[in-house]
């Protein structure tokens, strides 16, 4: 704004006149228009300016007894004028006024004929406005890449929960959905249950048909455990081939339903594993367990109903994998 040249803010409608003009009439044209400003010009060339302070010192001499009727413009008028060709800039306009201590200038276009009038007040208003907008611009930028950086934060943060190869929830999510559920169990007796689950001889799979194709059965079970389950449960990665469900609000006996759909779902896609001692197709081993009561879930941390259900998973590979067993199985 302050590079953009002055006849863009100048005002073009300029209270003028020649200067035989009768003082009397530069007052009433001055009164009319209300402006504060009258420029004398010969040929339209500015000579001299009549401002308010010029009307209130000849005012003061007719309460005197001076006798103004006959006085015109050219008498009263300040003279020489300063004038700023229309070109000058907006900042070189407002830095020469300020330095001179000018309050208004006539501005002249390239013949020197007077074509507009600026007003130091008002350039300063404009310059303020236009600073304001660039502070509030600058704001608003501010504040959209701050929301940018918020949104690439809670990407980052979901990506940090979340596995990569699955899409489900990793360890860390698992430990915090599973300390808040611990935590409502053991304050307000909501029952949980937790199944593991482990691929069965999952290294002869992947010694035998590859990592990749290994990573296609981590995969394929991942999605085979999420159809498996309802929509209020949750499933994890816990590690490399092993998985974690948390089943909110169900007992030993609904988990020994779902530990039983989810080893059918997981055989039931039949992804062939013919190294397999167990079965031709990918197989998997679940240990499960419950915490049916605030007393029992107090008496253990959630770390503990992990152990349990691990100790569970392992009572189910040692009875011959590609099934379930309950905790309490172990017992
Ligand atoms: P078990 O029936 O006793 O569970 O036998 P297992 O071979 O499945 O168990 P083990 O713990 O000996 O081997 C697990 C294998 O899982 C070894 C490891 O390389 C593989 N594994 C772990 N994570 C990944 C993965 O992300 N991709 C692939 N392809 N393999 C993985
Ligand atoms: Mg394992
Ligand atoms: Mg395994």
């Amino acid at each position: 704004m302050l590079q953009e040249p002055i006849s863009q803010f100048m005002n073009r409608k300029v209270l003028h006149g020649e200067p035989d003009t009768p003082l009397h009439e530069v007052v009433r044209r001055m009164d009319v228009s209300a402006q504060s400003a009258f420029v004398v010009c010969e040929k339209g060339t500015p000579v001299g300016v009549i401002t308010e302070r010029d009307v209130v010192a000849t005012l003061s001499q007719v309460f005197q007894g001076v006798d103004h009727r006959d006085t015109c413009a050219a008498d009263v008028m300040a003279s020489p004028v300063h004038t700023l060709p229309e070109t000058a800039s907006m900042g070189e306009v407002v830095r020469i006024m300020k330095e001179r201590g000018f309050r208004r200038v006539p501005i002249v276009d390239d013949e020197s004929r007077l074509s507009g009038i600026v007003n130091i007040g008002e350039l300063q208003n404009a310059t303020n406005a236009a600073l304001e907008s660039r502070g509030r611009d600058l704001e608003a930028t501010v504040e959209a890449r701050t929301a940018e950086l918020r949104a690439a934060n809670a990407r980052l943060e979901g990506l940090s929960r979340q596995d990569g190869l699955t899409g489900l929830g990793n360890r860390r999510a698992m430990e915090e959905r599973l300390g808040e559920i611990h935590g409502m169990a053991c304050r307000y007796g909501n029952p949980y249950a937790l199944i593991l689950i482990d691929i069965d001889h999952f290294k002869l799979f992947n010694d035998s048909q590859g990592h990749l194709a290994g990573d296609e059965v981590i995969r394929s079970v991942s999605a085979a455990l999420r159809e498996a389950v309802r929509a209020v449960d949750s499933v994890y990665r816990y590690g490399g081939e092993e998985f974690l469900i948390l089943l909110p609000e169900t007992d030993g006996h609904g988990a020994a339903l779902v530990t039983e759909r989810v080893r059918a779902a997981v055989a039931g896609r039949a992804l062939r594993h013919p190294a397999s001692p167990t079965a031709p197709h990918v197989t998997v081993s679940l240990g499960y367990t419950e915490v049916p009561t605030p007393e029992a879930a107090r008496q253990l941390s959630w770390e503990d109903v992990v152990r349990r259900a691990d100790e569970a998973l392992y009572g189910a590979k040692q009875r011959g994998r590609n099934r379930g067993c309950a905790w309490s199985d172990n017992e």
